[in-house]
């Protein structure tokens, strides 16, 4: 049985993110979307609202589930019994520090595999950051994040402006 974490902020989802969830979910048994507390960033969305808004975006993948974690991914991995890691490919540009991590990882927990999938080529260029500054200024961030973070994405800035 193979199961896998997804790890990330995602502060908040982006259909970026959706698509490599869906294409993981058909190739592993269980994937499991690591939330992570990383107290050296400053997220726009609290912990609770980005695991709410990507449990209402998974809820038809029976075999998805949500989890938040603290420290290591390894750790949450072996936690979980997991031994597969997921990671997004956007450009090369994201290709040494995701090589960096996956083979960090696998020399600290030689059980845990990183798999790659590369990003959809309309989502190629999507990150939260971009979403959350388009977003900022009023922009139409419709085809990039699912309806139901576009419009917490909007009640959020509209005491901003
Ligand atoms: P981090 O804070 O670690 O960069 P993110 O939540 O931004 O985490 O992303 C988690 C994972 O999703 C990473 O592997 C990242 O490369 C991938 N990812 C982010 N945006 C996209 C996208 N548009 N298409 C494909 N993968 C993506």
């Amino acid at each position: 049985m193979t199961k896998a974490i997804y790890p990330g902020s995602f502060d908040p989802i982006t259909l970026g993110h959706l698509d490599i969830i869906k294409r993981a979910s058909k190739v592993v048994d269980e994937l499991i979307i690591g939330v992570l507390i990383n107290k050296k960033k400053s997220p726009v969305f609290t912990m609770e609202e980005r695991m709410a808004m990507i449990e209402e975006v998974v809820a038809d993948l029976p075999n998805v589930s949500v989890q938040c974690f603290e420290g290591l991914t390894v750790e949450f991995a072996r936690k979980n019994e997991a031994n597969v890691m997921i990671r997004g490919l956007r450009a090369v540009t994201d290709f040494e520090s995701e090589m960096q991590i996956a083979q960090t990882n696998h020399s600290l927990e030689s059980e845990v595999d990183t798999i790659f999938f590369t990003t959809s080529l309309e989502y190629a260029f999507l990150s939260s950051t971009i979403v959350k500054e388009v977003a900022y200024y009023g922009g139409d961030i419709s085809e990039f994040v699912p309806a139901n973070v576009e419009r917490r994405l909007r009640e959020k800035f509209a005491k901003c402006r």
